[in-house]
């Protein structure tokens, strides 16, 4: 008998985690190989965190359920957070934490997309936001974008791709895998837009605070009191704070969503895990240089990072990203300079051969181009690229 389900089947692995695992499992065997798959910082979460952590723990704090919703405290202090960044005020129950921001963007599908909606995605998108639509039973709709143009989402592209069918729009800025950083225009062109065609906007903010070589970090629902309304606001704590494995993410919006989204939080996860809660606390309330000295460590890989790949043979690079840690060349020249039809079939060579671990572009919807992470040491990404160089010679 078929065991597993036909929804199941029909979705795909996230293939950004299967590439981490591929190489985990690679280097496990004892090969020597340089990742630079990962979408998460490199190092520990900080000091500061970890105390408070530890402090609550022997206080008693967050061993019990709490509200689905998360600790008051907690939803406290990211309003205070997005009040003093964003200078936009959300109030307690427009806030609903959760195990992670990719777990909120599911109950956000699950809980506004019926069978036949379509959702807007532009491409390159997040892996995962595809096969969540999916899997709620909406169809995603992807807006080809143009790289040489920095990925910008115009109207006349939103135009092109909108039916009376469409219900949401999917925003990564910055974006993972591109980098790309919308700039207040043109979010405003997209907000704005979204407003008179009444489009929900899941704006999926995870990376905001990673903005480099002088790009404004800014939340789409600052623009307007209309694009607020009209926008659910993704974030949480893994990239600025390097609390990747803590597992907290968070929704801002319409307190009817925030309803929606708690009635299938109580019948399925509860709550995010009470010790993590308390040290996001800590994390927005204490230690406020920490986000600061992230953002410029990143800065500086991507500007060590950016040129090492531009000069790579076959790898075409456009304008270097201003966000996120990512860096996302069209690769097909050198695939094929190298003797491979595909970019899959040349980034599994490259793992295999040449011990560098990369995520083929076509999860994220763009199958010419290749993921690079510089989340690792400017050290290690230079080798990366000193050994893809070799293959490259090698191989011509
Ligand atoms: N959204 C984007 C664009 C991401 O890149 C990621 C993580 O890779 C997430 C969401 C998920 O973050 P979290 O760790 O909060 O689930």
């Amino acid at each position: 008998i078929l065991l597993i389900s036909k929804r199941i089947q029909d979705i795909q692995l996230s293939s950004t985690l299967a590439a981490t695992q591929k190489t985990r499992e690679l280097k496990a065997e004892g090969r020597d190989i340089i990742s630079l798959t990962v979408g998460e910082p490199d190092f520990d979460t900080p000091k500061y965190i970890l105390d408070a952590a530890n402090k609550a723990i022997y206080e008693g704090k967050g061993h019990h359920y709490t509200d689905s919703a998360g600790i008051a405290e907690l939803r406290q202090a990211i309003a205070d957070f997005h009040q003093k960044h964003d200078f936009v005020s959300y109030e307690m129950d427009e806030i609903f934490v959760s195990a992670g921001a990719k777990l909120i963007l599911y109950y956000l599908f699950q809980a506004l997309v019926d069978e036949g909606d379509e959702v807007l995605i532009p491409i390159p998108y997040w892996v995962s936001y595809s096969e969540q639509i999916r899997l709620a039973g909406g169809v995603p709709v992807f807006i080809e974008t143009d790289p040489e143009n920095g990925f910008a989402l115009t109207e006349e592209l939103l135009d092109r791709y909108t039916s009376d069918k469409t219900k949401l729009l999917v925003l990564n800025s910055p974006s993972n895998p591109s980098g790309a950083v919308f700039n207040e225009e043109q979010l405003r062109i997209i907000g704005d837009y979204c407003v008179r065609k009444n489009i929900l906007i899941i704006a999926d903010e995870i990376y905001y605070k990673l903005v480099f070589n002088g790009a404004k970090s800014q939340s789409i629902a600052s623009l307007s009191e209309e694009i607020r309304q009209q926008s659910i606001i993704v974030n949480g704590m893994s990239k600025a704070f390097a609390m990747t494995g803590w597992r907290i993410g968070y929704a801002l919006g319409s307190k009817k969503v925030m309803q929606a989204i708690n009635k299938i939080a109580s019948q399925t996860s509860g709550n995010a895990a009470g010790i993590s809660q308390y040290a996001a606390l800590a994390a927005l309330t204490e230690g406020s240089d920490f986000m600061e000295e992230n953002r410029k460590l990143f800065e500086t890989r991507l500007n060590a990072a950016y040129p090492l790949v531009k000069d790579l043979p076959g790898f075409k690079l456009y304008e270097k990203p201003m966000g996120a840690f990512y860096l996302f060349p069209e690769c097909s020249e050198a695939a094929k300079m190298t003797g491979y039809d595909t970019v899959d079939a040349f980034t599994m060579a490259l793992l295999e051969e040449a011990h560098v671990g990369l995520v083929a572009g076509s999860g994220f919807g763009m199958p010419k181009h290749i993921r690079f992470s510089y989340a690792t040491s400017t050290e290690e990404f230079a080798e990366g690229v000193q050994r893809i160089k070799t293959f490259m010679e090698k191989h011509r």
